[in-house]
C-alpha cells in the first residue's frame, strides 16, 4: 500500500512508461472500446461496465457504460487492486463485506458499488495497464463463462491498443516522409539557385575551356580604361569560323564541337603572354591585345588565320575571318571598339572570307 492509499505494482515505473507509450490517456471516445464495454455489460448482466486505465494518481475511463464520471482518484479504484495480479480476474461479490472496500466512498456513496469483477489489461511486455470491469449495485456472483468472457475481452482490448499504436506510428512515418520529400525539394531548389548563381559568376566556357563572354566583357572594360589612363592603344580581334553552319550540316554537331576545340587550341598556341583569348559565342572568338597598335594586331591576326588554314583538318579545310580594331579617336567606349571590330569582320566576310580586315578608321 502506498502513502496515497492504493497498492502499487513492483513494476510501476515501467508500467507507467508502457501506458504513456500507448498515448491513450484522455483520448476521445472510440467505437471499438465502447463496444467492448457494452459487450461486457451485456454478458455479465451488470448496469456498469468500464475500460479503465491507471496512471500514477487516477483511473481514467476509456469506455464507460452506466457511470456518470470520466475518472476517479486511484486511491478509490477497485482496479488499483485488480492490476496487482495481472493473471487473474479480481472478483468482489459484496464490497460491504470486503475490508479493502467497505469504507470506499464509491461503496458508501455514489454509485454504491457492491459487486465488482475486473480483468486486467496486460500489455505484451507483462504490465497491467488497467482493467475491463463490470460493476453492480447489488451483490452478485460471476460465472465461469462470464469470467472467461472478461478475459477474452481484456485480450481483445490490448490487440486494439496495439493496433491503435501501429496506426499512429504509420501516420507519423507518412508525415515524416512527406516532410523529407519537402526538405529534399527545398534542397534541390537551393542547389539550383546556387548553380544558376555560379553559372552567372562563371568565367569559363565549358566546350573550349577558354574564358567566356562574361569574362570578355569585364576584360575589355578594364583594359579600355587602363589604355585610356596610360594613353596606350588597345586592340581587339573578332574571329569567326567560315561557313561553319554547313560544316555542322555536313558532319554533325559533335564534329563541329571538335573543330571549335581545335580552333581554340590553335589560337591559344599562337597567343602572346599579354593577350587574352575568349570564346565570344557560337563559333566566334575574340582576342584582347593591350598595348598593341592596329598594325601589330593585324600581324598577329594574320598569324592566327594562317595557323588555322594550315592545320591538318580531318574532315575538310577550316578557315577563319578576323576583324581588327584599335582604340583611337573614334572609340569613345568599349562598345565602339567592339562595333569597329564587328564591322571589320563583316567586311572580311563580304570580301571573300579567310582574311583579316581592319576598320578603315583604325588603320
Ligand atoms: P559565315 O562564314 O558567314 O560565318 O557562315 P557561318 O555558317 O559560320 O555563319 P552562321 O552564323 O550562319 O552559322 C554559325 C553556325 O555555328 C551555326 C551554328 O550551328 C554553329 N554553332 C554555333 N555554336 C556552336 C557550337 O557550340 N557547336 C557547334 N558544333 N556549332 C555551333
Ligand atoms: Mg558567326
Ligand atoms: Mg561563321
Amino acid at each position: 500500500m502506498s502513502d496515497n492509499g492504493f497498492p502499487v505494482p513492483a513494476n510501476e515505473d515501467k508500467r507507467l512508461q508502457v501506458l504513456a507509450d500507448y498515448n491513450i490517456m484522455d483520448s476521445l471516445p472510440e467505437q471499438a472500446y465502447d463496444d467492448f464495454a457494452k459487450l461486457a455489460s451485456a454478458i455479465c448482466g451488470t448496469p456498469i461496465a468500464l475500460i479503465t486505465l491507471l496512471d500514477d494518481h487516477r483511473q481514467w475511463f476509456k469506455a464507460n457504460v452506466g457511470l456518470g464520471v470520466s475518472e476517479t482518484p486511484r486511491s478509490q479504484a477497485f482496479c488499483a487492486h485488480a492490476i496487482m495480479d495481472p493473471g487473474e480476474v479480481m472478483t468482489v461479490e459484496d464490497a460491504t463485506a470486503d475490508q479493502r472496500f467497505a469504507a470506499n466512498p464509491l461503496v458508501t456513496g455514489d454509485p454504491g458499488i457492491r459487486f465488482y469483477a475486473g480483468a486486467p489489461l496486460v500489455a505484451p511486455t507483462g504490465e497491467a495497464l488497467g482493467t475491463i470491469c463490470v460493476i453492480d449495485r447489488e451483490p452478485r456472483h460471476l460465472s465461469d463463462t462470464q469470467r472467461e468472457a472478461l478475459e477474452i475481452l481484456s485480450r481483445e482490448i490490448i490487440v486494439q491498443l496495439e493496433l491503435r499504436r501501429s496506426i499512429a506510428t504509420l501516420e507519423q512515418a507518412v508525415l515524416d516522409q512527406e516532410r523529407y520529400v519537402e526538405l529534399l525539394q527545398e534542397y534541390q531548389r537551393d542547389i539550383e539557385k546556387v548553380r544558376v548563381h555560379l553559372e552567372s559568376q562563371s568565367v569559363t566556357d565549358v566546350l573550349t575551356g577558354l574564358k567566356n563572354r562574361r569574362s570578355f566583357d569585364l576584360t575589355v572594360e578594364e583594359e579600355f580604361m587602363r589604355a585610356q589612363s596610360r594613353r596606350t592603344t588597345l586592340s581587339l580581334l573578332m574571329i569567326d569560323v567560315d561557313r561553319f553552319k554547313s560544316f555542322n550540316d555536313d558532319f554533325g554537331h559533335p564534329a563541329g564541337d571538335e573543330v571549335l576545340r581545335s580552333v581554340a587550341h590553335l589560337l591559344q598556341s599562337e597567343l602572346r603572354a599579354s593577350d587574352s583569348l575568349f570564346r565570344y559565342g557560337g563559333e566566334e572568338f575574340a582576342v584582347v591585345l593591350p598595348e598593341t597598335t592596329c598594325k601589330g594586331a593585324f600581324v598577329l591576326a594574320e598569324r592566327f588565320r594562317r595557323a588555322v588554314q594550315r592545320a591538318p583538318w580531318p574532315k575538310r579545310a577550316i578557315t577563319i575571318s578576323i576583324g581588327v580594331a584599335a582604340t583611337g579617336a573614334e572609340s569613345a567606349s568599349p562598345r565602339d571598339l567592339l562595333q569597329s571590330a564587328d564591322q571589320a569582320l563583316y567586311s572580311a566576310k563580304q570580301t571573300g572570307r579567310n582574311r583579316v580586315t581592319m576598320t578603315p578608321s583604325g588603320a
